[in-house]
């Protein structure tokens, strides 16, 4: 991402505990990387962060919440040292009428509704914005977000870019941020001065357009817990969803929809082990599924046994179609439901 951005920063995207992979964990691998701004959530996202980064790092760090206030006080956010970005024309004056008390200009990022129709201003509430209001804050980005950012080609994209700067130049200069991933790669246009990115740096593709260089962060493993063999005609499952064709080896793994992953999943993947790729039969339990091993040779699959069900050889984005979900549907629920362990930097 450093080498295709050509805008003055790189910010990381964190919210929702890092896309479900840790955020504890990864902000000091960011940090390290010299990532020294943040997007979370909220307040308490933001306060976690916080914690996990050296004061020395954390002086030269900007934590933004998506979420705007949220639900907390600018005198919380002033507080805490985190900047909101601005939700709405209500939470702008809530900011300006706490700063103007205090005597103190707070600092906030403002949200620009070019589009999407989520948070932010729009362009009637510019219009309604008096320059007195404003004069008070400390702005430090206007954000914007695409609502066609997975379809580079969509001409919503340039509609709302043309906004962006017809916005923008109605209001005071700040740094302007658009891109979040797929944005880096739609090319320098698209740049800005602060490109957000969260996926691509799990190695996640958000483009209906192939993003070169994108290596998958994780591998979800699942252990085998028995091995049996089964007689042609046997039932496999509730309700015996699989009738077994042939003598059958079955191994069942730790592994289901208590983890995060959805039920189609059986369909749709595979289990992979030493480069073999497996069904499944008799669909997927709570915690446990259950994959056809006959044609492993004798001996190559025993309890204990790690099988690899997400990882370079089956990407979330290559089974995000199928299951009729987002990449990151699958990337937050199943880091959501697994325990992690992490391999550190390198590699
Ligand atoms: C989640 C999010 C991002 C990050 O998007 P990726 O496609 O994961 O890089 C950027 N901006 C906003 C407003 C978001 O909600």
């Amino acid at each position: 991402m450093r080498s295709r951005y050509t805008g003055r920063e790189l910010s990381a995207v964190v919210k929702s505990d890092a896309y479900g992979l840790g955020l504890e964990a990864i902000v000091p691998v960011l940090a390290d990387a010299g990532c020294r701004s943040f997007w979370v959530n909220d307040l308490g996202e933001a306060l976690r962060l916080k914690a996990v980064l050296p004061s020395a790092v954390l002086r030269e760090t900007t934590v933004y919440t998506l979420f705007g206030l949220g639900g907390a006080t600018p005198g919380d956010f002033e507080q805490a040292a985190v900047v909101p970005v601005l939700a709405s024309l209500d939470e702008v004056w809530q900011c300006g009428g706490h700063a103007r008390r205090s005597g103190r200009r707070m600092a906030v990022a403002i949200q620009l509704d070019t589009g999407l129709g989520r948070l932010g201003l729009t362009a009637d509430d510019v219009d309604r914005l008096g320059g007195d209001h404003l004069a008070p804050l400390d702005i430090r980005c206007w954000v914007t977000h695409l609502a066609a950012f997975d379809c580079p080609d969509d001409p919503m994209n340039d509609r709302q870019r043309r906004m962006l700067l017809d916005l923008t130049a109605r209001l005071p200069q700040a740094p302007v941020s658009l891109a979040s991933s797929s944005g880096v790669f739609m090319g320098p246009d698209w740049h800005f001065d602060i490109a957000r990115i969260g996926s691509a740096l799990y190695g996640v593709q958000t483009s209906s357009r192939w993003q070169e260089g994108l290596v998958p962060c994780y591998r979800l493993l699942a252990p085998v817990l028995r091995v049996a063999d089964m007689p042609a005609g046997a039932r496999v499952g509730y309700r015996g969803t699989t009738a077994l064709t042939r003598p059958s080896r079955i191994a069942t793994l730790a592994l289901g929809y208590g983890d995060g992953l959805p039920q189609g999943f059986v369909t749709a993947g595979l289990a992979f082990l030493s480069g073999e790729a497996l069904p499944f039969v008799g669909g997927m339990a709570m915690n446990l599924t259950m994959v056809d091993v006959t044609d492993l040779l004798d001996g190559a699959v025993g309890p204990g046994t790690q099988m690899e069900i997400l990882g370079p050889r089956q990407t979330i984005d290559s089974l995000a179609d199928a299951l009729g979900c987002a990449p990151n549907v699958l990337l937050t629920q199943v880091g959501a439901g697994c325990a992690h362990r992490y391999l550190g930097t390198g590699g």
